[in-house]
């Protein structure tokens, strides 16, 4: 499978923010988001070639199995990701994937979390696709909803957010400096007050800034 990239670090969003994981990036991308901060993981022929069982000792080198999250790009893209996902869920106790949802959820398990991220109208022209299968990832109840939200974004967010279950909706602010995320979290703090919905931090931008690898 094709692969971007993989490294140790804290999961920076979503339910599991602040817990130390392993991180897989997979190749490849078609959704275009405007602010996407993960250009080069869009060609689904760049990153490198990794058989299953060399990317499962890699990942084994990185830390203890503790979570493993599987992100990109899109995963549900990469040729390799149902192979990959049948295989973590045998041997990792969490698993959380990061996905746009441009399909329906190809599997569930005890083990696997879906932190689903559909997209808003002004971030890329394939948004309803992301929408289309929302009754699917939530039938699965550890599917949460993280929505991005930018600048001028959060009537839209919340207008689509009230479409889904309360207690699994995150708003998520948009931003790749400290300054611009704290900006757009105070706004949607207002928001998330007003609703009920939770807001995911960026805890990678807040430590290290926009840097692969992290
Ligand atoms: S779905 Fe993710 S990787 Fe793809 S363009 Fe959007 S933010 Fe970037």
């Amino acid at each position: 499978m094709r692969v971007a990239e993989t490294f140790r670090s804290l999961q920076g969003e979503g339910p599991s923010a602040g817990a130390p994981a392993t991180f897989v990036r997979l190749q490849g991308c078609s959704v275009g988001c405007r602010w996407c901060d993960t250009r080069y993981t869009w060609d689904p022929g760049h990153g490198r070639d990794v058989p299953l069982p060399a990317l499962l000792d890699e990942l084994d080198s990185l830390g203890p199995r503790d979570l493993l999250v599987i992100t990109g790009g899109e995963p549900l893209q990469n040729r390799g990701f149902e192979e990959l996902l049948e295989a973590a869920c045998e041997a990792w106790p969490r698993i959380e994937v990061e996905t746009a949802g441009v399909g329906a959820p190809p599997a569930t398990h005890p083990c696997l979390h879906w932190n689903w991220s559909p997209k808003l109208p002004s971030v890329t022209p394939l948004w309803e696709e992301t929408w289309a299968h929302a009754p699917a990832w939530m039938a699965d109840p550890r599917t949460i909803a993280k929505i991005v939200v930018g600048e001028g974004d959060e009537a839209e967010a919340a207008r689509l957010a009230r479409t889904l279950p309360r207690d699994r909706v995150y708003l998520m602010p948009e931003g790749v400096t400290e300054e611009a995320v704290k900006r757009r979290a105070l706004t949607l703090a207002e928001v998330c007050k007003r609703e009920g919905w939770r807001m995911s931090p960026r805890l990678h931008i807040w430590l290290w800034g926009a840097r692969r690898g992290v």
